[in-house]
């Protein structure tokens, strides 16, 4: 998997290249990822990479000829789309993620400031991609979101190739709780149930959290996951 980003803050991107699971993927060659900083695109001594807004107001916008020259670049060594990380864009979940972690590559165009000029998001931006309805002031961690929910989804990435198949959103359900040692912790015992050894109860145990959890705190979710599937004995309210 081919990722490049583009970006006038590169070092931010060492959250993800430094540390945990997505360094391990970087490490084993399963990801790479480039970043391309627009400020080395510009030609003026000052290497301006913004400009003031057309038509007034507050705020600066990222100017479209470093960002073109910059995009330009990382294309000619990525494949896939250009995804601008953006308020604007459709909502980052966990089946986009799966889908994007399938592709040979993408490119993730960040914003700063007020955003960017318009004319890039239209000749050269693929997809916009939002992570959520709260506007923070750049895109890299948005753009380092999409990277760490991926790689953890590319083959050979985490040890027990169940582990992301179980998780919150991969069934259309969330997460059952865990629990680790010790047995009692501040007076609470772990649900016996756990420690009875016995698989097949253990699962119907996991279902079950899975399903009282999402209906609880996500009933959206549940509304669908219980149009998809034989509810069984789930109560229908
Ligand atoms: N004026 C823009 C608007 O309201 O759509 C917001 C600009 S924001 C201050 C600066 C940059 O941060 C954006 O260009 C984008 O790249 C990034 N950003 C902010 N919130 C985001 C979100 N929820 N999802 C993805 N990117 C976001």
């Amino acid at each position: 998997m081919k990722i490049s980003t583009v970006s006038i803050f590169p070092s931010m991107f060492e959250a993800v290249t430094g540390y945990g699971m997505t360094r391990l993927a970087i490490d084993r060659g399963i990801l790479a990822l480039k970043i391309f900083n627009p400020r080395d695109f510009t030609l003026d001594r000052n290497r301006t990479v913004d400009g003031r807004p057309y038509g007034g107001g507050p705020g600066m916008v990222m100017k479209p000829e470093p960002l073109s020259r910059c995009l330009d670049e990382a294309r000619k060594t990525t494949p896939g789309p250009v995804v601008f990380m953006t308020p604007q864009g459709t909502l980052f979940n966990q089946s986009m993620a799966e889908g994007l972690a399938r592709l040979d590559g993408f490119t993730l165009l960040t914003g700063r400031y007020e955003g960017i000029d318009e004319r890039i998001v239209e000749s050269r931006v693929d997809l916009e991609v939002s992570i959520g309805d709260v506007v923070l002031t750049g895109g890299e961690i948005p753009s380092m979101m999409i990277i760490d929910a991926i790689s953890r989804l590319l083959p050979g990435v985490l040890g027990n190739s169940e582990s992301a198949e179980q998780d919150s959103f991969s069934q259309g359900m969330l997460d059952y709780p865990h629990y680790t040692r010790p047995e009692i912790f501040e007076g609470r015992a772990v649900p016996g149930v756990l420690l009875s050894g016995n698989h097949e109860k253990i699962r119907m145990w996991r279902m079950e959290q899975s399903r009282i959890r999402t209906r609880k705190r996500r009933p959206d979710l549940f509304a669908r996951w219980a149009g998809t599937e034989d509810t069984g004995d789930c109560p229908h309210h």
